[in-house]
């Protein structure tokens, strides 16, 4: 729900509230006031009806007094009391006439006892006994008179003695005057109320006389009216009724006089103002509720303008106009957001900036180097040329591990300064990432790039000094021109790598980007970026290759043979790689891995009681990496394989590269216990005198003189001495290129120790391998025949 909607929703509601609560209370207090009103009204009804009624009677008891005293009526009288029979008809006739002035319903005359002798009524003939005894006193003769009811209806009923004189009593004069319909409707209209005369119980009430006609009467009738004394009120008609119920005088039966006012009707002189009130609360609700819409409205709708705000900041539009003008609390708000947004654009230009500088030297990052090398292809002009220079330290990696990172931080450091100092305008420097630095020459005349790569390099001459120590860096610089070498700043940078790694490669200080360059050495060279997260990201394998005791026909060991399975390109050689991992620094890290998966398989297996020998290859820079032999004592001991399980394979040419360090190394290694192996032994140029020297334990023939033993008699001459001199030293010696039992047979007469080639197996997955060493005919040291 909207804030307006609650605002709006509150006012109104209450304001709802208040005004039923209001119209109730004025609703209960008129009606109450009303029915006191109509309750005393009631009251005073009751008073004129009594007081009416009383002065009816008198009036007309005076009257039956009258005629009691009229000599007419005596003289019928005493006649008819001496002849009955033929006095009855004329004082019949004289009581008619009576009766008729006085408005008497009827006249009698009884004897004494209160026998009728003549009268006027039709229920009562002479001879009948009069129903109202208890009038006629025939010892104390007097004037009575009562209420009665009698044949369905209410009369006055007079008895008056008749003397002849007195005190003989001749007889009685009865009048009946009644209480009919049209006497209850003057009574109602003096009194101000309905008048109903009853007799009966609840619910079978007789309405004897009323101003009531047609169906409230018969209602009236049916009603189960309160016994209890006072005001009360009933239905009648669907109208609300108060009534006062009343005994009706002396009379013995149960007649009782019922005085009613509709309340129904009173309350609806209060109905216009209760109109009047609703119309004022409409016109209040109406007003309260454009008031609240006005003030929902004030704070809603800068807020809604916020929130627009807020989501252009949130799309990085920190420019959007905010409604400041505003007063009030939500002006305050929008105030404090303006200065937010001022906080958010200045953090993300900081942030921005970061983005684009290489915290350490602060020079422009690679995502920087991008942006501007686009920009200057986009403003290069037809037949200019664009150079993208890219540096990269030689070895670099190495003295970062000896010296610590901070050094070599500190290195790249002054270097970054040192070639700032030489960027001439328009040009500008980078730092890629590691020891990679880029420049970026517009305009560049393609003659002046080499001498432009020299300028740059010039940064080196001088050797740096860290930590009190100088030494001096090299690096090589891989070159690459637009329009020739590529349209695009993406494609500038790539070639500009691989030409670096060519310059690595060929070992010269710098490059150009070749073109013709097949596709094939491309791909190695780009290969070269993708090596080092190879080895850390698991797409390197180790195949192995079997080797054989050749007198025994019993296996003797594996050679460890690594792989590389690029996700792309899929199986890669060794001899694709290897020699650039070494020109690139990047060999030292593939051979840890080499001796850790290697030493974890001879392991295993030495778990599992096979004798094997593992053998690795290791290249020249490992032997100059000075913590090699402590690396590989390490792994032994952790993986707890003995190192006279270990082979460890160096080139002969790697030996004879830098003989006097090799030898540390060789030394070290042989200390710990590991076996020394010279490989391809014959494609160098050492000799038997300088090997004498080094701690090895064989020699392996390069395969290219085993290959063709059997056919080539001058390959026959170099292995047949090759193992006497061997031998001669105390050294095994391995043929390497074994393809056929007969080189097998014509190696044991010459008296080679081992034999590894495709005879055996070729290089396989260790999973193969596991199989192929339970299948294999040769016999396996540890395992039964
Ligand atoms: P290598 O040490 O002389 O390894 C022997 C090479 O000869 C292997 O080639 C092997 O597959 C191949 N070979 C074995 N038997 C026969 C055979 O009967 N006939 C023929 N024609 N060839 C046979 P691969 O595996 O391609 O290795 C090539 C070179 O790569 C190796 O020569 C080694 O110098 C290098 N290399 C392999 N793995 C490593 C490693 O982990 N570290 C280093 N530094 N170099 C390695
Ligand atoms: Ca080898
Ligand atoms: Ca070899």
């Amino acid at each position: 729900m909207t804030l307006r909607g609650k605002i709006l929703g509150f006012f109104l509601l209450l304001l709802l509230a208040v005004m039923v609560l209001l119209l109730a209370l004025v609703y209960r207090s008129t009606y109450q006031h009303t029915l006191r009103q109509v309750a005393s009204q009631l009251d005073f009804a009751h008073g004129v009806l009594a007081h009416e009624l009383q002065s009816r009677r008198q009036a007309q008891s005076a009257m039956a007094d009258l005629i009691a005293k009229d000599f007419t009526l005596l003289g019928e009288i005493a006649d008819l009391v001496a002849s009955p029979q033929q006095q009855a008809q004329s004082l019949s006739a004289a009581l008619e006439s009576f009766a008729a002035r006085s408005q008497a319903s009827f006249a009698l005359v009884s004897a004494p006892q209160g026998q009728v002798l003549a009268g006027t009524s039709d229920e009562l003939l002479p001879g009948a006994a009069l129903p109202w005894r208890d009038l006629l006193d025939e010892e104390d003769p007097e004037s009575a008179e009562r209420l009665v009811v009698f044949a369905g209806r209410v009369l006055h009923v007079n008895a008056t003695p008749i003397f002849a004189p007195r005190p003989n009593l001749m007889g009685w004069l009865l009048m009946a005057f009644e209480l009919d319909d049209q006497a209850t409707t003057l009574l109602a209209e003096l009194s101000g109320a309905d008048v109903a005369l009853l007799d009966g119980a609840p619910g079978a009430y007789r309405v004897l006389a009323s101003n009531l006609t047609g169906l409230p009467r018969a209602e009236l009738a049916g009603q189960q009216l309160s016994q209890a004394p006072g005001v009360f009120r009933f239905e009648l008609q669907n109208l609300q009724q108060v009534a006062l119920r009343a005994p009706l005088g002396d009379t013995q039966d149960d007649l009782q006089v019922l005085l009613m006012r509709s309340l129904s009707a009173e309350l609806a002189d209060y109905q216009p103002l209760q109109w009047q009130l609703a119309g004022i609360f409409a016109i209040a609700l109406l007003l309260a509720g454009l008031g609240a819409l006005w003030i929902a409205n004030t704070v809603s709708r800068p807020l809604s303008q916020m929130v627009a705000s807020v989501r252009r900041i949130a799309g990085g539009d920190y420019h959007a106009p905010m409604a400041t003008q505003i007063g009030g609390e939500v002006g305050l708000l929008a105030r404090e957001f303006v200065a937010m947004q001022q906080g958010i654009a200045e953090r993300e230009a900081t942030i921005s900036f970061l983005a684009y500088r290489d915290p350490l030297t602060e020079l422009a990052n690679r995502n920087r180097f991008v942006a501007e090398l686009q920009q200057a292809l986009a403003r290069c002009a037809p037949g200019d040329s664009v150079a993208v220079l890219l540096m990269d330290l030689d070895n670099f990696k190495d003295l970062n591990d000896t010296l610590g990172h901070d050094a070599g931080d500190q290195l790249l450091c002054q270097l970054a300064e040192r070639l700032q100092q030489r960027l001439r305008a328009d040009e500008q420097l980078a730092r890629l990432g590691g020891d990679e630095f880029a420049l970026l020459i517009p305009r560049c005349d393609p003659g002046q790039v080499i001498p432009a790569a020299e300028h740059y390099r010039g940064a080196l001459q001088q050797p740096f000094a860290v930590r009190g120590i100088s030494m001096t860096l090299n690096a090589t610089l891989g070159i690459a021109l637009y329009p020739d070498h590529g349209e695009s700043a993406g494609s500038l940078l790539q070639h500009a790598e691989v030409a670096m790694y060519l310059g690595k490669a060929q070992r010269s200080p710098y490059a150009l980007y070749r073109p013709e360059l097949d596709r094939h050495s491309l791909l190695r060279l780009a290969l070269m970026s993708e090596l080092k997260g190879a080895v850390e990201g698991g797409q390197l394998s180790l195949y192995l290759q079997p080797k054989l005791h050749i007198h025994s026909r019993c296996l003797y060991g594996v050679e460890c043979l690594v792989r590389w399975i690029h996700p792309v390109h899929g199986f890669i050689p060794p001899d694709d790689f290897i020699p650039l991992a070494e020109q690139t620094g990047n060999v030292c890290a593939l051979t840890r891995w080499v001796v850790r998966t290697a030493v974890a398989q001879g392991r295993a297996w030495q778990e599992q009681g096979l004798e094997l020998k593992t053998a690795i290859n290791v290249s020249a820079l490992d032997l100059a990496d000075p913590g090699f032999a402590a690396f590989i004592a390490e792994q032994l001991s952790e993986q707890g394989l003995s190192a006279a399980s270990l082979i460890v394979e160096i080139t002969e040419s790697a030996v004879m590269a830098d003989p006097e360090q090799a030898m540390g190394q060789l030394q070290q290694l042989c200390e710990l216990g590991v076996l020394l192996s010279i490989d391809d032994y014959g494609t160098g140029y050492s000799s038997m005198a300088q090997l004498k020297r080094l701690p090895v334990h064989e020699l392996k023939i390069d395969k290219s003189f085993v290959q063709d033993l059997l056919s080539n008699p001058d390959d026959d001459i170099i292995v047949r001495s090759t193992i006497e001199l061997g031998h001669n030293m105390g050294l095994k010696i391995v043929a390497e290129g074994v393809e056929t039992e007969a080189i097998l047979e014509r190696l044991d007469q010459l008296g080679c120790d081992i034999a590894q080639g495709y005879l055996l197996s070729k290089p396989l997955p260790p999973a193969a391998f596991a199989e192929w060493l339970a299948a294999t005919h040769w016999q396996v040291p540890g395992l039964p025949d």
